[in-house]
């Protein structure tokens, strides 16, 4: 049969590398482009299955021009963190979320599939390998942004399912998030602009659904917003939202019954990306907020609800003083709070009731906080060893 992705077969190349690590914030990680001293290849081949995987020095690759991903954007990619805790251990979030999705994105655009065990530990291997020098222990609270791609390296340009493929993972440095003080300002998509539909392929990590959405994320930024808020037009000509920028979107707000609920859309139609940073928000609130909770947390229970938002439910929530507050949920974007939705001509300001946060978004960041960097013990974490 096909080899199948199998890390215990890595090979390593070393390299005696004495590059020094910048700083966070400086214009060489500011840029983007700064990544870690090695990156895992593995090449697969329909006729063979994948190849050893291989640790060697960060570098170009070699692609033929002719290859099938830059032509019909056979390729997908993941994003994840590697976390320096304050016990001094290096973390991961769910990875075997982040595999799991891979494999749906790979399926989706006819990539090759592999064990999600494998995958991890190849990602955890290159963290093991690069993470004691680019996130040293005295960096604890600091994170690096790890980048797994797949995509094809058939050099054919027939339009046909790829009979090679490309995986690879790099570590990124990313700036340090910084704490926006004013709350994320939204435009609402406008009609002429979709996202995702049903049927399509917004709920996969495909690179087909970025480069399309700068242009309305220009537009925003040269009118004054942040992001996007990208909103579907259902069946009923309701719009209704789905996620804001390369984030999923969360609400809280009361009920017209009264009732305090925590909602953000249901992932049935496939219109949005099935986020892990959302999942676990989701899950921590159903344990620890709402009804069947113990309520050890004190306070008001809420309601916990993934529900279609229609911009009319939230305009005349909005009107009805009834928004709590709404935040960004995402790797990238952690929990950020949203202080305004630009809706057509209707300016939404939400509630920031701390300032520069709400109640909810300073919670939920706190309790995955403490799970990233080893406050609390959890099996989410995964821990890596060096
Ligand atoms: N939506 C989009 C389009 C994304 O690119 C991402 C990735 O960060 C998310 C949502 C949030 O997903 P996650 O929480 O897994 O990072």
């Amino acid at each position: 049969g096909l080899a199948p992705l199998d890390a215990s077969r890595l090979t390593f190349t070393h390299t005696a590398n004495s590059r020094a690590v910048p700083l966070s914030n400086s214009p060489e990680v500011l840029s983007g482009e700064t990544c870690t001293d090695h990156m895992i290849t593995c090449q697969w081949t329909a006729s063979g299955g994948w190849l050893a995987p291989e640790l060697k020095p960060y570098g170009p690759l070699s692609l033929m021009p002719t290859s099938s991903s830059l032509h019909y954007a056979i390729q997908c990619f993941e994003g994840l963190k590697l976390y320096r805790g304050f016990d001094g251990r290096l973390r991961l979030f769910r990875p075997f979320r982040n595999a799991v999705r891979m494999l749906d994105s790979a399926k989706r655009i006819s990539l090759p599939s592999f064990r999600p065990e494998e995958w991890v530990k190849l990602v955890a291997k290159l963290c093991a390998v690069d993470g004691p020098k680019w996130l040293p222990k005295e960096r604890s609270g600091h994170f690096l942004y790890i980048r797994p791609t797949l995509i094809s390296n058939d050099p054919s340009l027939s339009v046909k399912r790829p009979a090679k493929a490309l995986f690879y993972i790099v570590i990124s440095c990313l700036p340090a998030v910084d704490e926006r003080e004013k709350g994320l300002r939204l435009l609402a998509s406008q009609a002429d602009m979709v996202r995702a539909w049903p049927g399509g392929f917004g709920y996969v990590k495909l690179g087909a659904n970025y480069g399309p959405s700068m242009l309305a994320g220009d537009e925003a930024k040269k009118k004054g917003f942040e992001q996007i808020l990208w909103l579907f037009r259902n069946e009923n000509g309701i719009r209704e939202v789905t996620e804001a920028g390369a984030s999923n979107f969360m609400l809280v707000w009361r009920t017209r019954e009264g009732r305090l609920q925590l909602a953000t859309a249901p992932l049935d139609r496939q219109i949005f990306l099935d986020g892990i940073t959302r999942r676990s928000i989701l899950d921590l609130a159903r344990e620890r907020l709402s009804g069947d909770s113990d309520g050890g947390e004190g306070g008001e229970k809420i309601e916990i609800k993934e529900r279609r938002l229609s911009m009319d439910d939230i305009v005349a929530a909005c009107e009805e003083d009834r928004i709590v507050e709404a935040f960004a949920v995402g790797t990238s974007y952690f929990v950020s709070p949203v202080s305004l939705i630009q809706y057509g001509e209707k300016a939404l300001e939400i509630p920031m009731v701390e300032g520069s946060t709400g109640v909810y978004a300073r919670l939920f960041k706190a309790w995955l906080k403490a799970i990233m960097y080893g406050l609390e013990k959890h099996d989410w974490a995964y821990l890596v060893d060096s």
